[in-house]
């Protein structure tokens, strides 16, 4: 940017003022999921036998007759056409960030020389999109098979514009999962079937269990003239230069501060979308850092909220265009403030009632309490190191091992209330437990306050606590799709409830009662989980150490962390679910290491032109007026005077022009390891050679560019600053 253009974008940024929005008439409860084919759409639009059968479908999970879909496809369209929709697209989520659509119209020839509008149920079902720009790891080629996307009736289909968007999952012919839906699908019934045998065991009519989500989405958001001044956030989402301000968020000043105008028209405006589009947005308010900012809805079943947020995560992006804003999903925009995560609050519930929920009420119920909780924990544990794997990306790892975000080693913080209650049942009387027969068992464990509902004594720095009904999972990037780790956790899960029912059945089948039998598993698998329990500080030096000798994974170099996936201990446990293959995990890790590499080589390039194209030539000019300016001085002052002030000159001189020779030597150096990693055939190793190469090059060279910041006239420099970009509304 030439010089002084940058105070026309930061005063063009600074003019902009809100833009406000039309309130709708109606009432939120009345303009919810206008736009979705909801249940009160299937009442209206289709027979009566066909709206029962739908109803089984999602409820039940009966398959979706073919035989209906024709029925269900026609009342779908008259619905779409009332509203002005000409287009439909299947909505899919393959392995790249984002969601993927193509567009057909609903015309087709009437074979009379005119058009009709068209909607048959095989399109709705199933359609055969091109998938070969889609990322497969290879399964694609290694089977010459097409992909092909299917309609999920379990996520209503909607509308936006003038398109009828069709939730569908996308496979491969081979029936090999494309996308994150159908992994994410198989995990839910996984835990499904599993937690329901273990819940019978406490409430013998329990029918199924379902998987709810509770995601909370932050965002930073950016003057557009800003963002269009800065390449790197226009190309990879974050800054990859710039000085600290002098004020970014140690005053603590923004977070639950007042909502500035120009956001607030922003967040009431994506809310009506979402209410519209049937996503049950609840909360708002502002994060840590300056332009940070949170969304998080009403917890819903899993699958469902996942598809919300992918939607959510879309609109947001769309809407924030018209209010003169660029939103910004990336886990780490800006350096040195608070990076975006999504948290995601996981919880169970039965067809009757929340498992994670303590109630107190019964001892039995504190026992299914305690069973679910140290289950889940066992989970965790024995798979730490893939849970951080299924939130690892390029951008999600500045957070991750970062001194702000959850560190990268996975613990959980159950607080006080909860600890005390499993030391309680670790220590349980012994005797108690070997009272044989149906004699009644006397388990003896305290109730649980309803406290422990709202208790507060949350730990900020735990990725995985328990917040009263519910697990949050709070290391999840803030671009990340929600299924990842939701699968990941799913699934792990899944397994421990079967291997914990398997040995309940067996000590049953020795002659235990059942009472005696869970307790006794129970109490196994309490001492079993310790390490993962922490209720400490997760960003301290110590527990870095502590955690190393507990022997949790402590890896952070991303390309090093996928390789989780593949370990015996996790291609066992997906299979066991049937979550996912060994060639499906083989294949996403191809993908995975490949998309890593991108994303670095994509960064180091725009930088390397940055520093050469942007930063070094304004080093020179600035350095060219102060050097004439100690060739005038020696004309004016005489003697030592001129003397020194050249010499202060010079001393500046001199500095810049160190920085400047590490900035070029360096970028070379940056330009040749992304050469030889280039070269690298396996996508691991390529993976690891950009992170341990090219990575810290960019680190350190970005050191001296922000140090020219401070010192080069602030009039010549090119890129929007910190201070211009955090704090302009
Ligand atoms: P925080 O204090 O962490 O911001 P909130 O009370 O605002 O937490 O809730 C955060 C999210 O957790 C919301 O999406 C909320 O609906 C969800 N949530 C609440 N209870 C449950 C539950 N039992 N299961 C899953 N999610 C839940
Ligand atoms: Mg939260």
């Amino acid at each position: 940017m030439a010089a002084g253009l940058r105070f026309q974008v930061v005063n063009e940024a600074f003019k902009r003022g809100p833009v406000f929005v039309d309130m709708p008439k109606e009432r939120p409860s009345e303009y919810f999921a206008k736009y979705v084919f909801d249940r009160q759409k299937m009442y209206r639009y289709l027979s009566p036998t066909v709206y029962e059968q739908m109803c089984d479908v999602i409820d039940n999970g009966a398959p979706f007759d073919r035989s209906i879909a024709d029925a269900v496809a026609s009342g779908i369209k008259k619905w779409a056409i009332e509203n002005g929709v000409t287009h439909y697209t299947h909505w899919f989520q393959p392995l790249t960030e984002g969601t993927a659509q193509k567009h057909d119209g609903f015309v087709e020839h009437d074979g009379k020389g005119g058009m009709v509008e068209e909607f048959e149920g095989k399109l709705l079902v199933q359609q055969e999109p091109d998938a070969s720009s889609f990322p497969s790891g290879g399964i694609r080629s290694t089977f010459e098979a097409r992909g092909y996307s299917a309609w999920d009736p379990t996520s209503p289909v909607f509308i936006i514009g003038d398109t009828l968007l069709i939730p569908t999952i996308f496979i491969s012919y081979t029936g090999e999962a494309l996308d994150y839906k159908v992994p994410l699908k198989r995990s839910l019934h996984a835990l499904d079937k599993a937690a329901t045998a273990v819940a019978r065991l406490f409430y013998p009519d329990v029918r199924r269990v379902v998987t709810n989500l509770g995601w909370e989405q932050e965002y930073f958001l950016v003057d557009e003239a800003l963002y269009a001044a800065r390449p790197d956030l226009v190309m990879t989402g974050r800054t990859l230069m710039g000085h600290d301000s002098a004020k970014n968020q140690q005053m603590d000043d923004h977070y639950f501060g007042s909502i500035p105008a120009r956001v607030e028209e922003f967040m009431k405006d994506i809310e009506i979308h979402a209410l519209e589009l049937g996503i049950p947005c609840k909360t708002r308010h502002n994060e840590v850092a300056p332009n940070q900012f949170e969304l998080a809805p009403i917890y819903e079943e899993a699958n469902l909220a996942v598809d919300h947020n992918m939607l959510m995560m879309s609109i947001m992006k769309r809407v924030a265009r018209k209010h003169g804003f660029r939103c910004l999903l990336h886990e780490k925009p800006f350096k040195g403030v608070n990076g975006s995560g999504k948290h995601e609050n996981w919880s169970l519930a039965t067809d009757t009632g929340i498992l994670l929920h303590a109630p107190g009420k019964t001892p039995m119920d504190n026992l299914r309490f305690t069973t679910f909780i140290v289950e889940t924990l066992k989970a965790v544990y024995d798979h730490n190191g893939l849970i951080k794997a299924s939130i690892m990306s390029a951008t999600n790892a500045h957070r991750l091992g970062a001194n702000e975000a959850p560190p990268a080693i996975i613990s959980s913080f159950l607080g006080k209330t909860l600890s005390d209650l499993l030391l309680h049942v670790e220590k349980a009387d012994d005797d108690a437990l070997s009272m044989e027969g149906k004699k009644a068992f006397k388990l003896d464990l305290p109730s649980l306050p309803e406290l422990l509902i709202d208790n507060t004594d949350r730990n900020r720095t735990s990725p995985f606590a328990f917040t009263g009904n519910r697990f949050e999972f709070r290391a999840v990037g803030s671009e990340a799709n929600c299924a990842s780790a939701m699968l990941t956790l799913n699934a792990a899960v899944a397994e421990a409830l079967l291997d914990f029912r398997e040995r309940v059945d067996r000590l049953m089948g020795e002659g235990e009662s059942k009472d005696a039998a869970i307790m006794r598993v129970v109490r196994e698998d309490i001492k079993y989980i310790k390490p993962i329990i922490f209720n400490g500080n997760g960003y301290s030096d110590e527990w870095k150490e502590e955690a190393a000798r507990r022997g949790l994974d402590c890896e952070v170099s991303a390309p090093l962390v996928f390789d989780n996936y593949l370990k015996e201990e996790t291609v066992r446990m997906f299979a066991r679910t049937n979550v996912m293959t060994r060639l499906e995990l083989e294949a996403r890790n191809e993908i995975k290491w490949e998309t890593y590499t991108k994303k670095i080589q994509i960064e180091s390039r725009i930088f390397g032109d940055l520093c050469l194209n942007h930063i070094i030539p304004v080093v020179t000019k600035y350095q060219s007026t102060l050097i004439d300016n100690v060739h005038k001085v020696q004309g004016i002052f005489e003697g030592e005077k001129a003397r020194k002030i050249a010499r202060e000159n010079l001393i500046i001189i001199e500095k810049m022009a160190d920085h400047e020779s590490f900035i070029i030597e360096n970028v070379d150096k940056m330009v040749e390891a992304r050469k030889v990693a280039n070269r690298i055939e396996s996508e691991r190793e390529k993976a690891i050679a950009y992170h341990d190469t090219v990575a810290p090059l960019m680190e350190a060279i970005r050191y001296h560019v922000d140090k020219l910041e401070t010192i080069v006239d602030d009039e010549l420099w090119p890129l929007p600053k910190y201070r211009e970009l955090l704090f302009i509304r």
